[in-house]
């Protein structure tokens, strides 16, 4: 479903995040991507949601190369994937349901549908009680769970998360691994990185190890 086929990307300045990586990920298939800092892991991601392109390289998604769509497009194909991303901040002036009617917003979806797909992602991350509250009355683990939400209201088939237990307390950052999992059970591509081998040990069946932009 998803193939890195010879990706490289060479960031201005000459540094090289990813080195000609071939990799392939099945459709439902849940894959760690760990390996130290600056290893090219969110590289990759940022790649595969195109915030990125690649210097050499493609990168396909059901045979289509996304790294080559054009810029117009680009809306349209970030909205049909989950992002969990390290610069995707909350909205603090804004409640924990309008934070999450965001990517809503530039759609299509009448008022009430909207509405009811929000409280249906709220409650899937177990924020159901929370709707009117403002993001600096969450803890921290909520706060994420309010990020998670905000990526799954458009129920994607791909969700793509940096780090998202970065931060977090041990028991908290089991319940955001939990919540990934269940929703690979259901059906998504889950692809996540993380430096916490341990947490993820138990959930994914496939582990990818990024040194210097190649895989090892
Ligand atoms: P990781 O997520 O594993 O920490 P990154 O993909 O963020 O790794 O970064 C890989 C390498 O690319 C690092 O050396 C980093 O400094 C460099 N890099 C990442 N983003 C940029 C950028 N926007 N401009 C220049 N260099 C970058």
């Amino acid at each position: 479903m998803i193939r890195f086929a010879q990706v490289t990307k060479r960031y201005p300045g000459g540094h090289t995040a990813l080195d000609r990586l071939d990799c392939d990920i099945a459709r439902g298939e849940m894959v760690v991507v760990s390996g130290h800092s600056g290893a090219g892991k969110s590289t990759l991601l940022r790649l595969l949601a195109v915030l990125e392109r690649p210097t050499e390289g493609k990168v396909l998604v059901g045979g289509e190369d996304v790294s080559a769509l054009k810029r117009a497009a680009l809306p349209y194909w970030r909205r049909s994937i989950g992002l969990v991303m390290q610069d995707q901040r909350l909205l603090f002036d804004r409640s924990a349901f309008d934070n999450v009617m965001l990517p809503l917003s530039i759609s299509s979806h009448p008022p009430r549908e909207a509405a009811n797909r929000v409280r249906a992602a709220l409650e899937r991350v177990g924020l159901s009680g929370r709707e009117k509250s403002m993001p600096v009355e969450l803890s921290g683990g909520e706060q994420q769970r309010l990020t998670i939400a905000r990526a799954i209201v458009n129920r994607p088939q791909i969700l793509l998360a940096d780090e998202p237990t970065a931060h977090l307390d041990d028991a908290y950052a089991r319940d955001i691994a939990e919540l990934f999992r269940s929703f690979n059970e259901a059906g998504v591509t889950v692809l996540l990185t993380t430096h916490d081998d341990a947490l993820f040990a138990r959930y994914a069946p496939r582990k990818l190890v990024l040194a210097q932009g190649r895989l090892q």
